[in-house]
């Protein structure tokens, strides 16, 4: 494992900055609640380490009293609103893991994450197999290519059939898969796993846990292990398994055609090693980053970063904000200048935050594929680009059309234009989308998933003493709308006033009753497009 950073590499004779960049590994974990991404997120932490958690609720309990109401909402429902970056180091390797927020609901936020990793591991129970989330956040992989590693957990317990879920995997993902391991035993009788490529048994007793160390056994002995172990039908199992599985092409793999699969149990911490492994050998590094101007590559020397999220200080009284930003080039270090492109404006990065897990002292700089956390008060918003003085702006993190629409009642009509303020502020937080229709009518708040309704309702009453009230509105769906022909758009503006709205960012969109009046609209609106993402500039 030890030659992993050097057998990536695609010239021996690297610069120091493409050095750094070669050995960071990005990723998210996918899987539908319960599967085990926190048990597994802690036992991969656990190989790093020294363990520090950005933004985790768990890990700054002390904190919490400070915590606005909003927070509650979490703890009492023990989800986590908030996504995290966890950095660690694993055998020379840099590993970022960004966490989604792990509840039911769907918010922008795990959506956008996903736009600031390169790789994702994705979690089945094995019990269970694919799930709806697991499955909806697959799409969102596979729509930006992201490469997936597939771990499938809780084999220690009863399990469905192995064969199974591996073509469940690929007909109901289309994704083709290569057992990297195989697991030896069922449920209470699981001894371990079977190296698919280099052959023998890593037992789940007896240091199944780290890498390498890993204690190989002959198949035949296997039985004075266990009894129950059928030795001669494992054996046959396992030919079959190798000669039938497709080969490991990493070509493949990149382009998100197909998923190596790795066997184990997070919570036996056993399997985990073997998926660091895959992902330290198989995972990309930080990939280029398209901009409205040029490909940005990671080894680029001059800085650039994009912001993929905003999250509220959790102290009420200020409205400090910290900005996630994604590095996709260059260097970025502590007390350095940077341009915000959207509003041609210096910046000083002076206390800019790092997720370093083992040493904070030296962890003062961050490149391509870090996240690093930077204070401000409401002057980054989700999409801003950085660099060091270049015009150009990341494409590709995106707005998401909500699946509810509601309109905001103020309970007390005196404080209009604070509501006006505090909805700004939290569409600028990525909290909700605000959409004010062109006809003077109250503002309407769109999200993606419902909590996100509590959240603002929370934050609102919290933060800005405004009591409010959420009503059901005529309007059920909202769609950007653009044209290649500016006239044409202006017409169809100026025929449906009623309907339209402005976005944060002052775009106009659709405000439609139904699917059906959607439909309906569309078909007559010639050379009007209708999207439902939008790229946030
Ligand atoms: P999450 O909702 O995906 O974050 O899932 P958790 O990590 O919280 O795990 C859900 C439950 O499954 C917890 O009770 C875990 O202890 C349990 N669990 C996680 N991994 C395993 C495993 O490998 N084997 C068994 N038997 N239980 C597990």
């Amino acid at each position: 494992m030890s030659d992993i950073a050097t057998t990536t590499a695609e010239s021996p004779a690297r610069s120091p900055l493409a050095a750094e960049v070669a050995r960071r590994r990005t990723f998210a974990i996918i899987s539908h609640p319960d599967a085990g991404k926190t048990t597994l997120t802690e036992k991969l932490l656990l190989f790093g380490g020294a363990i520090n958690l950005a933004g985790q609720v768990k890990a700054k309990g002390e904190r919490r009293n400070t915590r606005s109401d909003w927070m509650k909402i979490e703890r009492e429902r023990g989800i986590s609103v908030v996504t995290s970056v966890m950095t660690f180091e694993f055998e020379g390797l840099v590993f970022n893991l960004l966490d989604t927020p792990g509840h039911e609901d769907f918010s922008e936020d795990t959506y956008r994450t996903l736009t600031a990793v390169d790789s994702a591991v994705m979690v089945i129970d094995a019990a269970k197999g694919i799930e709806a989330r697991t499955r909806k956040l697959f799409e969102v992989c596979r729509l930006r290519d992201i490469p997936i590693i597939t771990f499938i957990n809780k084999m220690d317990r009863e399990s469905r059939d192995v064969f199974e879920l591996l073509d469940e995997i690929e007909k109901t993902l289309a994704l083709d898969t290569t057992p990297m391991t195989w697991p030896v035993g069922r449920g209470r009788d699981f001894l371990g796993t079977y190296d698919v490529a280099n052959g023998g048994v890593r037992l789940l007793e007896g240091g199944g846990a780290k890498t390498g160390a890993a204690q190989q056994i002959e198949i035949a002995e296997l039985a004075k292990l266990n009894a129950n172990l059928d030795v001669s039908a494992v054996k046959d199992e396992l030919e079959l398994v190798t000669e039938a599985s497709k080969p490991f092409e990493l070509d493949a793999f990149r382009e998100g055609h197909l998923t190596p699969v790795y066997f184990g149990s997070a919570l036996r911490n056993f399997g985990v090693g073997d998926l660091l492994e895959g992902l330290g050998k198989f995972a990309p590094e930080p990939r280029a980053q398209d901009s409205d101007q040029r490909r940005v590559e990671a080894t680029d020397p001059r800085m650039s970063a994009f912001v993929f999220k905003i999250q509220a200080n959790m102290d009420p009284n200020h409205r400090d904000r910290i900005a996630f930003a994604r590095l996709c080039s260059g260097k970025l270090s502590r007390g350095m200048k940077a341009k915000l492109v959207r509003t041609g404006k210096s910046m000083p990065l002076s206390s800019p935050q790092f997720f370093f897990a083992q040493d904070r002292s030296v962890a003062d700089e961050a490149f391509a594929g870090d996240v690093v956390g930077i204070p401000n008060h409401g002057t980054l918003r989700i999409g801003d680009t950085l660099t060091d003085g270049e015009d150009f702006n990341f494409v590709g993190v995106p707005s998401f059309a909500p699946e509810i629409v509601r309109r905001v009642r103020l309970t007390d009509a005196m404080k209009a234009k604070k509501l006006k303020e505090a909805l700004q502020q939290m569409s600028e937080e990525g909290v909700v989308q605000v959409f004010r229709p062109r006809d003077g009518a109250p503002a309407l708040v769109g999200v993606v998933g419902a909590l996100q309704l509590d959240v603002l309702k929370a934050r609102l009453e919290a933060e800005y003493s405004l009591p409010v009230e959420f009503e059901v509105s005529e309007f059920q769906l909202a769609r950007w709308v653009s044209s290649e022909d500016r006239k044409k758009l202006d017409t169809f503006i100026a025929a449906n006033t009623s309907s339209i709205a402005d976005d944060v960012d002052g775009d106009p969109v659709y405000l439609a009753r139904n699917e059906f009046y959607l439909g309906y609209t569309k078909e007559r609106a010639e050379g009007i497009e209708f999207t439902n993402v939008k790229d946030v500039k």
